[in-house]
């Protein structure tokens, strides 16, 4: 049965001091909270990430990265393997996000082969990937996120599944404050499922759990969280403030 998760992508933000409060808000306002089904992940940048290991100790909330370099390791400047996310306790990373494919080149192809990497040293993998606006309104959509799946994880044996978690976050309402509707977002992921169901098998497609992106706040999360093949959320502005970030995840 697939797990319902939500998920905050901090991206660059937050020092390290910054980071220490928003885990403290978070914990104090999930404290009361049962979360059952839920699974709660945030996303600090590398440099935070062993002391959100830490401060999360003993609480419901998950750490993840929001990157990971392909090699195992070797000449790449300023670049984290996998190896040196798993020896501070990191096990999930976010990969493919649609920032990493605009201003880092990143491809279908390239997140392949990460992915690859992350799933062999035992990690578990949120994949973005979405269309361009140009792509809903040409009516492109369904094609575009059928050829991200098809390039960059139709290549994976099917017990992988049991460690990706799909996000399917449409660029046009990345932080633009435009979210997709709630209808829109559901017929997505049923067209996800089906295109799983399609390449692998309905147990594949049943059991992987979809989130969605793309401008979730409070006040739209339980519409969209309602909706059956939406199980839960990659959230990138409203994760950066604990009461916003915590009723997101008391609307799932
Ligand atoms: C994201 O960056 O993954 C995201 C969904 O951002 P926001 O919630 O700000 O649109």
């Amino acid at each position: 049965m697939r797990k319902k998760i939500v998920a905050g992508n901090w991206k660059m933000n937050n020092t390290i001091t910054q980071t220490n409060t928003l885990i403290d808000g978070l914990k104090t306002e999930l404290k009361e909270t049962t979360l059952e089904d839920t699974r709660v992940i945030i996303a600090p940048s590398f440099v935070n990430l062993q002391q959100a290991v830490v401060a999360t100790e003993e609480s419901v909330i998950e750490v993840s990265a929001q990157n990971m370099h392909q090699s195992k390791n070797g000449a790449y400047t300023g670049e984290v393997s996998a190896e040196m996310l798993s020896s501070i306790g990191i096990e999930t990373v976010i990969l493919g996000h649609s920032e990493r494919r605009t201003y880092f080149n990143e491809t279908d192809q390239s997140l392949a082969e990460k992915v690859a990497t992350a799933i062999e040293e035992g990690f578990e993998v949120i994949f973005c990937f979405g269309e361009q606006l140009e792509d809903r309104e040409g009516e492109n959509h369904f094609n575009v996120v059928k050829k991200q799946l098809t390039e960059a994880l139709f290549g994976l044996a099917p017990e992988a599944y049991g460690k990706i978690i799909l996000a399917y976050e449409p660029v046009w309402a990345i932080g633009t404050g435009k979210t997709a509707s709630a209808d829109q977002a559901q017929e997505m992921h049923a067209f996800i499922r089906k295109t799983l169901s399609e390449k692998y098998t309905d147990s594949v497609a049943n059991n992987v759990s979809i989130l969605y992106g793309g401008s979730v706040k409070p006040n739209n999360a339980k519409d969209i969280f309602s909706k059956p093949d939406v199980d839960g959320g990659l959230i990138g502005g409203a994760s950066l403030k604990a009461v916003d970030f915590s009723e997101i995840v008391k609307a799932i």
